[in-house]
């Protein structure tokens, strides 16, 4: 028999690891068409709290304008607020909800108003309501079957008749919900109906098919990626290991659930910490356990919530009560019980067994005796064979604490049977501890699995990040360098087309200068009426000549003196001596060889620098002169006459010290031809004195 259990349990264990696929989304609801995807994807997300969540709707719910949809994000709002227990906005919704859900005729809006207002009635004890809703719910489905309402009909009606502690009926309940979603299309659906029948099922002392379930659903939770009902199936666990006393993996489970317990998940995360807490005092870890209490009781208190405060405050009292810290249990159990008439049944046998407790540690008396008693019936009646058992225990201390020795005999076989009962479970047990252990392991590989699945897609994400990081970077590096290099280019250009453009400034500036100093040397070099070289330009020449003469070098110089030039100016006019001056100087040049250089003197007087030359050559060039000269110039119909005397002087350096005594020889030459009868050519005579004697007397 034993054995065959075995079996079928591993062959369902293998089952369940074929089974065990990754977390995939959740299905879309089938039974509600109307329900905007909006207020459909709000309903279903536990990342936010349900403040956040609260406000999401509120915006939502006043976004919309299709009444249908409106209702919708009222719905979804009643749920937060629920979860935030504002009992006064809630019941206010709620009333509002009903009446437009009924207006509207929507049915699938209609079916998921009463869903919501069965389970709101039921968490604040509201049973005639909660019944109310649940028959019309009955009708609805009745009228349209619809295998996601049966469900959460059957689910719903399972919770009410355990809250009314009838726990055989609630069993069926979810036992005919379960079998409903049997085909897993809706895991998360199917786990919730398991971990509901897993809790009856450790609450009437089946250990093991309530192990089995639990860590169906855990599974199937996982599946679905359903958080709440994860961490819903782990506490559940945990409770029922700290039930078969094995309270280190029941602390381990209920630590699991606390760590995936959701920030919108209020109420599932008070009693996880209660738990919690519990499971640290039964290892007698006191201070750890009361920090959780103190925790889950400041939870209940901020929530407001009467079965939250009831859980926490009984659990505080327990706690005390163990410390040795009567007073304060009292206290404590004292608080909880103002809440006694607004929580379930079950909820109301837990704190009678707290207070019980409470009372008969400060000694036996008849009343707690009663009350102890009153407290066994009530465990017996909702069928709960734990709190039963722990109900036999007080009540067997306190008869015997009176006396009783009889009575409490008989309670003390009751509780031996009892055990008994529950021990019969006791292979199941080991059969629960193994098979949880293997699927511990299997969510440990599936965790190890997961968590390797997420390093590899982490390293490739990362991979693919540096990647992109070093292109994009290459890139911004490549078009930083396109850029400087183009702007270098684009600068050296315009630098260069700068320079060139001031560079032919330059050149023209230059060619201007060259040209404008070419014309002043020119204008300086040059007689401004005749065009001929002026006297600098031929001093500047006859120095040269003087010079090259010291060292051996020939050179002649010839003075020319117009002849009776006085008479031109005064019968002509001086402009008409102008043109005399011009055409002689004309004249001059076309008798000239090339190296000549003819330049005015002065006046009416000009002079001739010739280069190395013989004198018979010199004086053949002065007469071609003098010819040139002896002729009439046309002048407005007038011929003047005109004619020049030459004085010539060949450079001899031996003769002369400076260049101006050469010159002066030159003077005196041309004199002596003036005073010789003018028109003539006339060579320096060697001895000076002669010519001086000459121009002596010509002065005179
Ligand atoms: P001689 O034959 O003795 O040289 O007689 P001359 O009249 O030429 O004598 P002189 O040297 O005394 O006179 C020179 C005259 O030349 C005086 C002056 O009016 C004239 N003359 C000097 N320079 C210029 C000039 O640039 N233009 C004109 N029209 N006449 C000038
Ligand atoms: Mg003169
Ligand atoms: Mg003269």
């Amino acid at each position: 028999m034993a054995r065959s259990a075995v079996l079928c349990l591993f062959l369902l264990l293998c089952q369940l690891l074929a089974t065990g696929a990754p977390a995939q989304p959740l299905p879309p609801d089938t039974g509600f068409p109307s329900q905007p995807a909006a207020v459909r994807d709000l309903r279903a997300n536990f990342d936010l709290s349900a403040e956040q969540l609260r406000l999401h709707a509120l915006s939502l719910r006043q976004q919309q304008v299709d009444p249908v949809a409106r209702a919708w994000a009222t719905l979804a709002l009643i749920e937060f607020e629920n979860e935030l227990e504002h009992e006064p906005e809630v019941f206010a919704l709620l009333d509002e909800l009903n009446a437009s859900s009924v207006a509207l005729k929507v049915h699938d809006l209609r079916f998921a108003t009463l869903e919501l207002s069965a389970v709101v009635y039921m968490h604040r004890n509201r049973v005639e309501q909660s019944r109310a809703a649940l028959d019309e719910m009955q009708q609805m489905v009745s009228q349209f079957p619809n295998r996601q309402w049966q469900t959460l009909l059957r689910h719903d009606e399972g919770v009410l008749q355990r809250k009314l502690g009838r726990f055989d009926q609630a069993l069926t309940d979810f036992e005919a919900a379960a079998e409903l979603q049997k085909d897993g299309s809706n895991p998360s659906l199917l786990a919730r109906e398991l971990n509901s029948i897993g809790m009856l099922h450790g609450r009437t002392g089946r250990f093991s098919d309530a192990a089995l379930v639990h860590n169906e659903a855990l599974a199937l939770a996982r599946k679905a990626g359903d958080k709440p009902e994860m961490a819903r199936s782990l506490r559940l666990l945990g409770v029922l290991y700290r039930n078969l006393d094995d309270e280190e993996r029941g602390t381990e489970y209920l630590r699991e659930a606390l760590a995936q317990v959701q920030a919108r998940n209020h109420r599932e995360a008070i009693i996880l910490t209660a738990e919690l807490g519990i499971s640290l005092m039964n290892m007698e870890r006191f201070d750890e356990a009361a920090g959780f209490i103190e925790q889950a009781v400041a939870m209940a208190e901020q929530s407001g919530n009467a079965q939250n405060k009831v859980n926490a405050y009984s659990r505080m009292a327990d706690l005390e009560l163990v410390r040795g810290h009567w007073e304060s249990a009292k206290r404590w159990v004292d608080r909880a019980w103002l809440e006694y008439d607004h929580v379930a049944v079950r909820d109301q046998v837990l704190l009678g067994l707290s207070r019980v407790r409470v009372f008969s540690a400060r000694g036996a008396t008849p009343e707690t005796l009663a009350q102890a008693r009153a407290t066994l019936e009530g465990a017996r009646k909702i069928g709960d064979r734990i709190l039963e058992r722990a109900a036999l225990d007080v009540v067997a201390d306190l008869e015997l604490g009176l006396g009783d020795a009889a009575s409490a005999y008989a309670t003390r076989k009751t509780h031996q049977k009892l055990d008994k009962e529950l021990a019969m479970d006791i292979a199941g047990r080991r059969i629960a501890v193994l098979e949880a252990s293997l699927e511990q392991e299997r969510g440990n590989m599936e965790k190890q699995l997961l968590t390797s699945e997420n390093q590899i897609k982490d390293l490739r994400i990362t991979r693919q990040r540096y990647l992109g990081l070093a292109l994009v970077s290459g890139m911004i590096a490549l078009v930083a360098v396109l850029l400087l290099l183009f702007w270098r280019v684009r600068t050296m250009r315009r630098t260069n087309a700068e320079l060139r453009a001031n560079r032919d400034q330059l050149a023209q500036l230059h060619a201007a200068l060259l040209k404008t100093s070419e014309r002043l040397e020119h204008m300086a070099n040059t007689d401004a009426l005749t065009g001929v070289a002026n006297r600098h330009a031929v001093m500047r020449r006859i120095e040269e000549l003087w010079q090259r003469g010291r060292i051996g070098g020939d050179g002649c110089l010839m003075l020319i003196d117009m002849d009776h030039f006085k008479l031109v100016n005064d019968r002509y006019s001086h402009l008409a001596g102008d043109a005399v001056l011009r055409t002689a100087a004309e004249r001059m040049l076309t008798a000239l060889p090339d190296q000549a250089l003819l330049g005015r003197w002065g006046g009416e007087e000009f002079i001739v620098v010739l280069p190395t030359v013989a004198e018979a050559d010199a004086l053949a060039i002065a007469e071609r002169l003098r010819q040139r000269l002896d002729d009439s110039v046309e002048w407005q119909q007038s011929a003047i006459r005109c004619s020049g005397s030459i004085g010539v002087a060949m450079l001899d350096a031996a003769r002369f010290s400076s260049a101006d005594e050469w010159i002066a020889a030159s003077d005196r030459a041309l004199y002596r031809a003036k005073r010789e009868g003018r028109n003539r050519v006339q060579l320096a005579s060697r001895d000076p004195a002669e010519d001086l004697a000459l121009r002596t007397r010509a002065n005179d």
